[in-house]
């Protein structure tokens, strides 16, 4: 599949036995669907394997707008994560395709850990 952000191509790439997403050559953007992005949360170590690109790269070619499913060729709409409202990333209404920026998976991952550790930080904060 070609990339929908730069001219590289969306190569297969498999990660333990559940997760099977798409990695563009060039800029590193990752295409998965969101039954597999449940799995790459929850796998250890996954962004660190799948998300190999250059974050700068990735924050530039977040700034493109009018993204076209590498699928179905569905103009993409622009989707800010329901708990990290700084993450941006393409949906597709057609397929539920989604593309996140190099970088962007991790960010969503660490953050995700990140709470879990602030909740526990805050929870044996003694009283008063
Ligand atoms: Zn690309
Ligand atoms: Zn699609």
């Amino acid at each position: 599949m070609q990339c929908p952000k730069c001219p590289g191509t969306l190569e297969e790439k498999t990660y333990g036995r559940k997760i099977t997403v798409h990695r563009c050559s060039d800029c590193g953007g990752l295409w998965c669907k969101p039954d597999v992005l449940l799995e790459m949360k929850k796998e250890w170590m996954s962004e660190a394997v799948l998300d190999s690109g250059d974050p700068k790269l990735g924050e530039a070619l977040d700034q493109l707008d009018d993204i076209k499913c590498p699928e179905d060729g569905t103009l993409m709409e622009k989707v800010a994560d329901e708990r990290q409202i700084h993450i941006w990333y393409e949906s597709c209404p057609t397929c539920d395709g989604m593309f996140f920026d190099a970088g962007e998976f991790t960010d969503l991952k660490y953050d995700t850990l990140m709470d879990r550790v602030r909740g526990f930080v805050k929870g044996r904060r003694p009283e008063g």
